[in-house]
């Protein structure tokens, strides 16, 4: 069997050509005899991969010399604990609650102190971005926390939350180096690796430098302390080196197509020719508000379970995997992050027609 298109929310599909040099490189590391799998972290080599991997990504995403860049483990889900014990100087916490990743960060951090809830779409099952134009902004908070594209869901921040000064930390594991972003806009911007950069359990956190601080809250672990990573340019202990050594090839392949204004221009065009699709359909339709679609996850019902549930079936051996939608809105979600070539996505929608066609 040959690839296949992976409509999955994550872990996802990356690009066959860093896939296909990661493989060459599999024996023998560039002359050095081995893998980068069984490479020292502390070797000459290593330093290379990681150092070059930064400066990729720094250039990418135009980060200023005030952030530092962290490469660390527990993937996402640990930042929801790592945010509050580092940044919780007054024990508060604003969160928009746009679907359960947000959700799971909020519920972590009232372990820590007092979190609020300061808006949510939860009322129409998180299927658009609430109104963040005048948000009840604590007076005390230490950060506002968002999760800018909500996967499971499909809808993305398009504007950011008018925090009133507050910090703005946000979670983009789901839109991570799909467009531009202005970093300087965040104290920190952090996501898990898995969708549009590499394998699981990496997770990158883009940190202002002034919010790492000693001042931590009691009984953090050391492994939890942003400084600790920081002061050791995320050596502190043995890094995911695999997994950081592919993100370096996507960020280099990423650089190759022209940036993130490419991928983002990429993006847009593959997205609309699912949203268009599915704006006319008889039969299929989107589950979220227009102005709120996110570019990456795009959630789709028939509005019959049973069709649905033929649909996935069929979509499946026709080599298309991982449609089915999470199970708190059902029926369909296509993933489409920067690796999901553009064939992939008009093959889905000649796909939905020719259900369509057979089915209504
Ligand atoms: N945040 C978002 C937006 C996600 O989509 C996910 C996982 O899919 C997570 C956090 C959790 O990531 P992890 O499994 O790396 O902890």
């Amino acid at each position: 069997m040959g690839r296949i298109y992976n409509f999955s929310a994550g872990p996802a599909m990356l690009p066959v050509e860093v896939l296909k040099e990661a493989a060459d490189e599999m024996l023998d590391y560039r002359g050095t005899g081995m893998s980068v799998m069984e490479m020292s972290h502390r070797s000459k080599a290593y330093e290379v991969i990681i150092k070059e991997a930064e400066k990729d990504l720094r250039e990418l995403m135009n980060i200023p010399d005030n952030y530092k860049v962290l490469f660390l483990q527990g993937g996402a889900s640990l930042q929801f604990a790592m945010i509050p014990m580092n940044l919780m100087k007054n024990k508060v916490s604003d969160h928009i609650i746009t679907g359960q990743w947000a959700k799971k960060a909020y519920q972590e951090a009232k372990i820590y102190g007092t979190a609020n809830v300061i808006a949510s779409s939860e009322d129409k099952t998180f299927s658009y971005i609430p109104d963040c134009s005048d948000l009840p902004i604590s007076e005390n908070a230490d950060y506002v926390y968002i999760c800018e594209n909500n996967t499971i869901y499909g809808t993305k921040f398009k504007k950011l939350p008018n925090t009133k000064g507050k910090l703005l930390v946000s979670d983009v594991s789901s839109c991570f180096l799909s467009e531009p972003v202005d970093v300087t806009k965040y104290g920190i911007i952090y996501g898990g690796v898995q969708k549009n950069i590499g394998p699981a359990g990496v997770v990158i956190v883009i940190i202002r430098e002034d919010l790492i601080t000693e001042d931590t809250l009691p009984g953090t672990p050391t492994m939890m302390k942003y400084k600790t990573h920081e002061k050791e340019g995320s050596m502190y202990n043995t890094p995911p080196a695999y997994g950081i050594y592919i993100c370096g090839k996507v960020f280099k392949w990423i650089k190759n197509k022209g940036g993130l204004e490419a991928m983002k221009a990429h993006n847009e065009k593959k997205a609309a020719i699912l949203y268009d699709f599915l704006d006319q359909s008889k039969m299929f339709r989107g589950t979220v508000v227009k102005e709120d679609r996110s570019l990456m996850n795009v959630p789709f019902v028939t509005g019959n379970e049973e069709l649905d549930a033929k649909f996935i079936k069929e979509s499946k051996a026709a080599g298309f995997e991982n449609l089915k939608g999470h199970r708190t809105v059902g029926g369909m979600r296509a993933s489409i992050y920067n690796a999901m070539p553009i064939e992939g996505v008009e093959a889905l929608v000649a796909f939905m027609k020719k259900f369509e066609a057979e089915n209504l």
